[in-house]
Protein backbone atom coordinates (compact mmCIF):
# COMPACT_ATOMS: atom_id res chain seq x y z
CA UNK A 1 0.00 0.00 0.00
CA UNK A 2 1.49 3.32 -0.97
CA UNK A 3 0.71 6.38 1.68
CA UNK A 4 -0.57 9.31 -0.61
CA UNK A 5 -0.98 12.46 1.47
CA UNK A 6 -4.36 12.00 1.16
CA UNK A 7 -4.34 8.35 3.04
CA UNK A 8 -2.08 9.86 5.53
CA UNK A 9 -4.55 12.71 6.21
CA UNK A 10 -7.24 10.08 6.52
CA UNK A 11 -5.49 8.23 9.26
CA UNK A 12 -5.19 10.97 11.16
CA UNK A 13 -8.35 12.39 10.88
CA UNK A 14 -9.85 8.77 12.14
CA UNK A 15 -7.22 8.48 14.98
CA UNK A 16 -8.08 11.60 16.58
CA UNK A 17 -12.09 10.80 16.21
CA UNK A 18 -11.27 7.72 17.77
CA UNK A 19 -9.55 9.14 20.39
CA UNK A 20 -12.86 12.17 21.04
CA UNK A 21 -15.25 9.10 21.18
CA UNK A 22 -12.79 7.12 23.22
CA UNK A 23 -12.53 10.04 25.79
CA UNK A 24 -15.98 10.97 26.02
CA UNK A 25 -16.79 6.95 26.59
CA UNK A 26 -14.27 7.47 29.44
CA UNK A 27 -15.64 10.45 31.16
CA UNK A 28 -18.94 8.36 31.30
CA UNK A 29 -18.08 5.86 33.09
CA UNK A 30 -17.32 7.42 37.07
CA UNK A 31 -15.19 5.48 39.47
CA UNK A 32 -17.66 4.65 42.59
CA UNK A 33 -15.40 5.84 45.38
CA UNK A 34 -15.36 6.82 49.25
CA UNK A 35 -15.06 10.52 49.80
CA UNK A 36 -12.13 9.84 52.04
CA UNK A 37 -10.27 8.84 48.83
CA UNK A 38 -11.37 11.53 45.66
CA UNK A 39 -8.96 13.51 44.76
CA UNK A 40 -9.51 17.14 42.36
CA UNK A 41 -10.09 16.07 39.03
CA UNK A 42 -11.67 12.61 39.76
CA UNK A 43 -15.05 11.64 37.42
CA UNK A 44 -16.45 9.35 40.25
CA UNK A 45 -19.79 8.15 41.82
CA UNK A 46 -19.97 8.73 45.42
CA UNK A 47 -22.76 7.84 47.78
CA UNK A 48 -23.26 9.84 50.85
CA UNK A 49 -25.18 10.62 53.56
CA UNK A 50 -27.16 14.36 53.35
CA UNK A 51 -25.29 16.21 56.66
CA UNK A 52 -26.50 19.59 55.75
CA UNK A 53 -28.67 21.59 53.36
CA UNK A 54 -27.42 25.26 52.34
CA UNK A 55 -31.18 26.56 51.05
CA UNK A 56 -33.15 29.56 51.09
CA UNK A 57 -36.85 29.02 51.75
CA UNK A 58 -39.60 31.13 50.91
CA UNK A 59 -42.36 32.65 53.29
CA UNK A 60 -43.95 29.67 53.42
CA UNK A 61 -41.22 27.19 54.29
CA UNK A 62 -40.61 25.75 51.03
CA UNK A 63 -36.98 25.55 49.40
CA UNK A 64 -36.84 28.49 47.02
CA UNK A 65 -32.89 28.43 46.35
CA UNK A 66 -30.29 24.98 46.94
CA UNK A 67 -26.53 26.85 47.39
CA UNK A 68 -25.25 23.59 48.13
CA UNK A 69 -26.00 19.94 49.41
CA UNK A 70 -23.09 18.62 51.93
CA UNK A 71 -22.40 15.22 52.08
CA UNK A 72 -20.85 12.68 54.06
CA UNK A 73 -19.78 8.86 54.28
CA UNK A 74 -18.07 6.67 56.87
CA UNK A 75 -14.77 7.82 55.91
CA UNK A 76 -15.05 11.16 57.44
CA UNK A 77 -14.72 13.27 54.89
CA UNK A 78 -17.48 15.80 53.37
CA UNK A 79 -18.24 16.43 49.63
CA UNK A 80 -20.46 19.09 48.94
CA UNK A 81 -23.03 19.19 46.06
CA UNK A 82 -23.54 22.77 44.06
CA UNK A 83 -26.33 22.77 41.79
CA UNK A 84 -25.53 25.18 38.80
CA UNK A 85 -27.99 27.35 37.66
CA UNK A 86 -29.68 25.53 34.90
CA UNK A 87 -30.34 22.51 37.08
CA UNK A 88 -31.42 24.19 40.47
CA UNK A 89 -35.21 24.00 39.67
CA UNK A 90 -34.79 20.43 38.26
CA UNK A 91 -33.65 19.55 41.83
CA UNK A 92 -35.95 21.27 43.92
CA UNK A 93 -38.70 19.64 42.01
CA UNK A 94 -36.77 16.38 42.73
CA UNK A 95 -36.31 17.02 46.51
CA UNK A 96 -39.92 17.54 46.26
CA UNK A 97 -41.26 14.57 44.24
CA UNK A 98 -40.46 12.58 47.58
CA UNK A 99 -42.98 12.10 50.86
CA UNK A 100 -41.47 13.81 52.64
CA UNK A 101 -39.41 15.71 50.71
CA UNK A 102 -35.10 14.83 50.83
CA UNK A 103 -33.48 16.04 53.63
CA UNK A 104 -30.88 15.37 55.93
CA UNK A 105 -29.91 11.87 56.95
CA UNK A 106 -30.80 10.27 53.39
CA UNK A 107 -28.43 8.51 51.61
CA UNK A 108 -27.85 9.87 47.70
CA UNK A 109 -25.93 9.44 45.47
CA UNK A 110 -24.01 12.05 43.19
CA UNK A 111 -21.61 11.33 40.05
CA UNK A 112 -19.02 14.45 38.53
CA UNK A 113 -15.80 15.88 38.43
CA UNK A 114 -14.41 16.64 41.68
CA UNK A 115 -13.30 19.84 42.45
CA UNK A 116 -11.39 21.74 45.30
CA UNK A 117 -12.11 25.17 46.27
CA UNK A 118 -10.23 27.01 49.15
CA UNK A 119 -9.88 23.04 50.73
CA UNK A 120 -13.63 22.30 49.98
CA UNK A 121 -14.21 19.01 47.65
CA UNK A 122 -17.07 19.75 45.82
CA UNK A 123 -19.08 18.55 42.18
CA UNK A 124 -20.77 20.79 40.28
CA UNK A 125 -24.09 19.45 39.25
CA UNK A 126 -24.66 20.03 35.57
CA UNK A 127 -27.89 17.32 35.24
CA UNK A 128 -30.54 16.24 37.57
CA UNK A 129 -29.54 12.63 36.56
CA UNK A 130 -26.43 12.80 38.53
CA UNK A 131 -28.11 12.68 41.58
CA UNK A 132 -30.22 9.93 42.74
CA UNK A 133 -31.86 9.32 46.18
CA UNK A 134 -30.40 5.78 47.29
CA UNK A 135 -32.55 5.64 50.63
CA UNK A 136 -35.09 7.28 52.84
CA UNK A 137 -33.97 7.27 56.08
CA UNK A 138 -35.29 10.76 57.73
CA UNK A 139 -39.26 10.61 57.32
CA UNK A 140 -39.77 13.88 59.40
CA UNK A 141 -42.99 15.49 57.68
CA UNK A 142 -42.85 18.69 55.62
CA UNK A 143 -44.29 21.45 57.48
CA UNK A 144 -45.55 24.58 55.43
CA UNK A 145 -47.12 27.30 56.31
CA UNK A 146 -50.67 28.29 54.84
CA UNK A 147 -50.09 31.07 52.06
CA UNK A 148 -53.75 32.05 52.53
CA UNK A 149 -55.47 32.93 55.99
CA UNK A 150 -56.40 30.10 58.81
CA UNK A 151 -58.27 29.47 61.79
CA UNK A 152 -54.67 29.15 63.51
CA UNK A 153 -52.54 31.98 62.84
CA UNK A 154 -49.26 33.46 64.84
CA UNK A 155 -47.27 36.42 64.46
CA UNK A 156 -43.97 35.99 62.71
CA UNK A 157 -42.10 37.73 65.64
CA UNK A 158 -43.63 35.36 68.56
CA UNK A 159 -43.96 31.99 70.00
CA UNK A 160 -47.79 31.79 70.85
CA UNK A 161 -50.73 30.59 67.70
CA UNK A 162 -54.17 31.65 68.16
CA UNK A 163 -57.20 29.80 67.17
CA UNK A 164 -59.87 32.34 67.65
CA UNK A 165 -60.60 35.74 65.55
CA UNK A 166 -61.99 37.00 69.02
CA UNK A 167 -58.51 36.51 71.05
CA UNK A 168 -57.45 40.15 72.15
CA UNK A 169 -53.82 38.84 71.96
CA UNK A 170 -54.64 37.85 68.34
CA UNK A 171 -55.92 41.05 66.93
CA UNK A 172 -53.04 43.24 68.27
CA UNK A 173 -51.02 41.28 65.52
CA UNK A 174 -50.05 43.31 62.34
CA UNK A 175 -51.89 41.90 59.75
CA UNK A 176 -48.65 42.14 57.89
CA UNK A 177 -47.23 39.73 60.64
CA UNK A 178 -49.55 37.13 60.47
CA UNK A 179 -48.70 33.57 59.47
CA UNK A 180 -50.92 31.03 58.75
CA UNK A 181 -50.63 26.96 59.92
CA UNK A 182 -52.69 24.42 58.05
CA UNK A 183 -53.00 22.40 61.54
CA UNK A 184 -52.42 22.80 65.58
CA UNK A 185 -50.08 20.36 65.13
CA UNK A 186 -48.01 21.91 62.49
CA UNK A 187 -47.69 24.93 65.12
CA UNK A 188 -46.30 22.83 67.80
CA UNK A 189 -44.43 21.12 65.75
CA UNK A 190 -42.85 24.03 64.22
CA UNK A 191 -42.29 25.50 68.72
CA UNK A 192 -45.18 27.62 69.01
CA UNK A 193 -47.21 26.75 71.70
CA UNK A 194 -51.19 27.76 72.09
CA UNK A 195 -52.52 30.96 73.63
CA UNK A 196 -54.25 30.24 77.18
CA UNK A 197 -56.94 32.98 75.98
CA UNK A 198 -57.97 30.92 72.94
CA UNK A 199 -57.17 27.53 74.87
CA UNK A 200 -59.98 28.36 77.63
CA UNK A 201 -62.04 30.09 75.13
CA UNK A 202 -62.26 26.56 73.38
CA UNK A 203 -63.16 25.02 77.29
ZN1 LIG B 1 -55.12 33.87 71.49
Amino acid sequence: MKLTNDKIKYICLITVLVGIVFLNFYDFKPEKKKIGSIEEGDYVQVTGFIQSMEVTRDRYGKIQDIKYIKIIDDTGGDLRIYPSKEVKEDLIEYIYSYTPSIKENDLIQVVGRVEIFKGIYLIRLKDIKNFKLIEKRNFERDIFLSPTPTGIYASKYGKVYHTSNRCPYGKKIKENNKIYFYTEEDARDLGYRKCKWCASEEN
